[in-house]
């Protein structure tokens, strides 16, 4: 039997980065969900449908094909109709055509089986919104990996100078707070952790903490 990790939380908590490094020290494959929703709302941009137009977003599920592959250093690409496409994904505006449809059920349901396809035969860690409340609700450890608004907007803050991106702190935050608000009170799979999950609050700490703070508690729980 496969084992499945959970981690849910809201942008900017650090999923994906320590999913990956835990992932790498316990031997896990890491899938990063949020690719998955990009890849949707980057096949929608290139037809130039407007992000909010859920009639055409869902027409043309019928027309694609999404599918995830590992590169031999293990990392997850995305392929849409067999297109490498896991640099485009990475773009703002695919950030918010993701953010849009993903909020359309057809958009969830279509990517459903996929997901828990990629649990069934391999031990993984899978990162998203609602992983263990939907996607893997039997999962063995179910995280719910948060941060204060205030240090997620200070880390965001912090790379986008280091990117040489120009910004204010308190616009981040107030971006922080939206993005929030709509992703819990959404009525699709709204994120809120699982009955079952384990709060792993990383505010205190650096990466290194942060990351043997996940350790821990999924040594704790295996
Ligand atoms: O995690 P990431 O920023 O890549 O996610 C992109 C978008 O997909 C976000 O807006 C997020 O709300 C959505 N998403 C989702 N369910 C998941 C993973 C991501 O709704 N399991």
């Amino acid at each position: 039997m496969s084992i499945a990790i959970a981690i849910d939380g809201p942008a900017g908590a650090g999923k994906s980065t320590l999913s990956k490094a835990v992932a790498k020290e316990l031997s896990f494959i890491y899938v990063d969900t949020g690719a998955l929703y990009r890849t949707i709302g980057l096949a929608a941009a290139r037809k130039g449908i407007d992000k909010n137009d859920k009639e055409n977003i869902v027409k043309i599920l019928d027309e694609i094909e999404v599918k995830l592959a590992f590169n031999d250093e293990g990392t997850q690409i995305v392929l849409l109709n067999g297109e490498d496409v896991s640099g485009y994904i990475r773009t703002p505006e695919a950030s918010m055509y993701a953010s849009s449809v993903s909020a359309i059920p057809e958009v969830r349901a279509f990517l459903l089986d996929l997901q828990r396809n990629m649990a069934k035969n391999d031990n993984v860690i899978m990162d998203g919104r609602d992983i263990g409340t939907v996607v893997l609700p039997d999962a063995k450890i179910k995280i719910f990996l948060t941060a204060s608004p205030e240090t997620r907007a200070m880390r965001r803050y912090k790379e986008n100078l280091e990117k040489g991106i120009e910004c204010n702190y308190d616009d981040v935050l107030k971006d922080v707070n939206e993005r929030d608000y709509n992703d819990s009170h959404r009525d699709i799979a709204p994120l809120k952790p699982a009955e079952d999950s384990i709060t792993v609050d990383t505010s205190d700490y650096d990466f290194e903490g942060s990351k043997n703070a996940l350790l821990k508690v999924i040594k704790e729980n295996m």
